[in-house]
Parts: C-alpha cells; sequence; structure tokens
C-alpha cells in the first residue's frame, strides 16, 4: 500500500525505522537514500497512520519497521494483494508514475481534509486566544484599577514589574504623552523632561520612547500572558494546530512594537513615511480601522484595547463607537478619510 498511496520505492520502504515516524504518524522520512534528491518527506495517507503506528510500537527507534527485508519484498506484497483482490497483476513502480513529482511528495500528500480542519482550528482558536489575552492584559496590567495595582504590589516578583508595565502605560502613555492631542508627543521640552525624570525614578524601560515603542525585553514580557495558554496546546495540540496558534500569539507584541509608533501620526503622514510593509497594512481596509480604534482607545481608555484583531474586546463587550464628539477630534488631528 505505500508503494501505491505514498509512492515510495521498494528500497526506501525496507530500509525505514521506527525514528522516520513523525507528528503523530503523519510524516514519513526518508533520510538515508543514496542521493541527495532521495531524502524526501512523505505525508502519510490517513487510512496507513494505525498499520505505520502499530509496526512502530515497542520497537527501538533505530528498529526496521518491517524487520529484515529485502527489496524485493513490498512487490511480492503487491502481486499477493492484486491476486487477493482479483486485478490484474502491476509492478508497484508503475502504480504511481504520474504521482511521482521528484523530490517532492506526491500528489496524493496534498492535505487531507483533517489536516485542513486542524490547520483551521488552530488558526481560529489562535485568533480569539491572542486577541482575548491582548484586550484582557491590556486592561487588567496595562489599565489596572488601583485595587489590582495594590494587589500586584504584594506578588513577589512579578509584583513590581506589573506595576511598572501600568506606570509605562497608563501614567506614561496615556498620561505625561500625546497630551495635546492624540498626534503630538509632547507639546514642549519641560513636558517630555517631566515625563523622563518619572521614567528614571521608577526605573522603568527607557528604550521604549515613553510606551510608544516596545524593547526587545518589553517584546518578551509583552508575550508572557500568552505563554499559559501556549505551552499547554504545544503540549498537547498536533503541530498543524500548535503552529498558528502559537505564531498568533506574536501578533500583539510586533503590531505594539512597529506599528503602534505610526498609529500616533496623522493617517495620511503614517501611510506616507512608514515603513513598506507597515505602509501596505496602513492602506489596507485594515488600516483606517486600525487607526481608529486605537484613537478611541486613548478618548475612552477602558474601551478598544485591541490594535489589530477586535474580537477580543467584542467578546469583552468593551468595544467603543465613536460619538459626535470623537468624530470632530478624529477629523482635527488628521484621522482616515481626512
Ligand atoms: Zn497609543
Ligand atoms: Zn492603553
Amino acid at each position: 500500500m505505500m508503494t501505491l498511496l505514498m509512492g515510495m520505492r521498494a528500497s526506501e520502504i525496507v530500509q525505514r525505522i521506527a525514528r522516520d515516524i513523525d507528528d503523530q504518524v503523519r510524516i514519513l522520512w526518508v533520510t538515508a537514500s543514496k542521493t541527495e534528491a532521495g531524502k524526501r518527506r512523505f505525508g502519510v495517507p490517513v487510512g496507513l497512520r494505525p498499520y505505520l503506528g502499530e509496526l512502530a510500537k515497542g520497537k527501538s527507534p533505530g528498529d526496521l519497521l518491517f524487520g529484515l527485508r529485502d527489496r524485493g519484498w513490498p512487490n511480492k506484497c503487491v502481486q499477493r494483494i492484486c491476486h487477493e483482490a482479483d486485478v490484474p497483476v502491476v509492478c508497484p513502480r508503475n502504480a504511481w508514475p504520474a504521482l511521482n513529482l521528484g523530490n517532492g511528495p506526491p500528489a496524493n500528500h496534498m492535505p487531507s481534509i483533517s489536516d485542513v480542519a486542524v490547520l483551521v482550528t488552530g488558526v481560529v482558536t489562535g485568533y480569539v486566544h491572542a486577541s482575548f489575552v491582548e484586550s484582557w492584559s491590556h486592561d487588567q496590567i496595562c489599565h489596572a484599577r488601583r485595587s489590582t495595582l495594590d494587589r500586584y504590589g504584594q506578588l513577589p516578583f512579578f509584583g513590581r514589574r506589573l506595576r511598572n508595565s501600568w506606570r509605562s502605560h497608563t501614567a506614561v502613555h496615556h498620561g505625561m504623552t500625546f497630551r495635546p492631542d492624540y498626534t503630538m508627543q509632547f507639546a514642549s521640552s519641560d513636558e517630555e523632561a517631566r515625563a523622563c525624570t518619572y521614567v528614571l525614578q521608577h526605573r522603568l524601560d527607557p528604550g521604549n520612547d515613553f510606551g510608544l515603542s516596545v524593547s526587545l525585553t518589553g517584546f518578551f514580557r509583552f508575550l508572557l500572558p500568552f505563554m499559559v495558554l501556549n505551552t499547554v496546546v504545544v503540549i498537547v495540540a498536533p503541530l498543524l494546530l500548535s503552529i498558528p496558534f502559537v505564531v498568533l500569539s506574536l501578533v500583539s507584541p510586533l503590531f505594539s512594537k512597529f506599528v503602534h509608533p505610526h498609529l500616533h501620526k496623522p493617517y495620511k503622514r503614517a501611510c506616507s513615511t512608514a515603513p513598506l510593509l507597515i505602509r501596505l497594512l496602513l492602506r489596507s481596509p485594515m488600516g483606517p480601522t486600525m487607526w481608529t480604534r486605537h484613537f478611541l482607545h486613548h478618548r475612552h481608555p477602558r474601551f478598544s484595547f485591541n490594535l489589530m484583531m477586535p474580537i477580543g474586546d467584542w467578546l469583552r463587550g468593551v468595544t467603543w463607537d465613536a460619538d459626535a464628539l470623537d468624530l470632530v477630534e478624529l477629523r482635527r488631528v488628521g484621522g482616515p478619510g481626512e
């Protein structure tokens, strides 16, 4: 069946060892062929997975999957199956030439429906998780209420860091900068000096431009709230699900580092001065929505916490729709459409 369904050569089949089975029997590696071109990765069809899994059970990583067999053995098996099925006897190699795509997997290794379903599940759950955690941590850590801050103060080790996240975000980014308006970080050098003094006094991260960006260490701190569920998913879920799930957790820290600074510029200026990828993003249909959402967050800091993925705010009931006053101010500072 492996010759027919996976397009493998007879020698490749008989030389497989238990270690070649990977990713919960989804993948079979051929790494010991004589030529570079013979090194291949085969997707294992769903129907064959239980049988290969069974063969590997109880074997050491280096044990031959099928025991000691000569390269004629797969051919004999194909002949026996053809006889039992009462169909013309074919050579295994002739059964799949149309499937052979050279160095890559044969065409029947296109992802199965179940693989696609697992991948889509990873994307959807990863999106909801990333968006929800961004909304929650922005609200409960960066904009923590006084009573929550007091509780943080009693925690060992993390207590100071959590309170400093609040200082850096609420006190500095929302409080000491962008006071004149949403697009002007400081109105005077005095204002800047005051913010500088506060940052130094509380030993806040000096590399994040007064909370406008995220430094490298801040980037990893930002990731911590996502790591709880990420760790569980990586341990219990298949790779196809856990990869998109974990990758989507990077969106919030990456956007805070690279996109957030450009959201505090008049929209048209941001669209013409940001680096290419960010410019394209801002000019896409998502750009104006993202700019406006963050503008509204600064006017109403208990709402609209997500930069990019708004479903977390929506699930938590903390979205804000612009009112007439918001729209007047949005026009004044050069929001989208102006
Ligand atoms: Zn901001
Ligand atoms: Zn905020």
